[in-house]
């Protein structure tokens, strides 16, 4: 992958995660480009197809583009950046990101989203009135 398009999928994700919404600047492991349907599915390396993902969305989304829903237990799909609006799956209780529609649920659930680990780093980041970003 080239770097322009690199330098583009940054800068149209205002430096974000687009799962988790984790700025980079406030990360300490390097972010990735993400194949949304990923390779092994055939998706291309394409603007539409990529998204920002921080090290830890992106290692536990893997290959995945479904998991199963943890309130109802039913095969669905994983959250698509390109497609979906963040905040009709997504809303902040502190630090804890909820799930308001089995996208939204299934897609914290696979990709880890509230790892405790991750869940002390973000409270971290309230204190200091840096995170969450805004909406836009
Ligand atoms: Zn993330």
């Amino acid at each position: 992958m080239d770097a322009g398009i690199r330098e583009f999928v940054r800068n149209r994700a205002f430096r974000l995660c687009e799962y988790c919404r984790m700025p980079d600047e406030f990360d300490p492991l390097p972010f990735c480009i993400d194949h949304i349907i990923s390779q092994q599915h055939h998706g291309p390396t394409a603007e539409s197809n990529l998204a920002l993902s921080c090290f830890n969305c992106n290692s536990y989304k893997g290959p995945n583009i479904a998991g199963i829903d943890p309130e109802t237990g039913l095969l669905t799909r994983l959250f698509h950046p390109r497609v979906d609006e963040w905040s009709d799956h997504f809303e902040w209780d502190g630090p804890r990101l909820l799930g308001t529609s089995p996208v939204g649920r299934t897609t914290i659930d696979v990709l880890n989203i509230n790892d405790p680990e991750r869940l002390e780093h973000r409270g971290h980041l309230i204190e200091e009135q840096v995170f969450p970003p805004p909406n836009r």
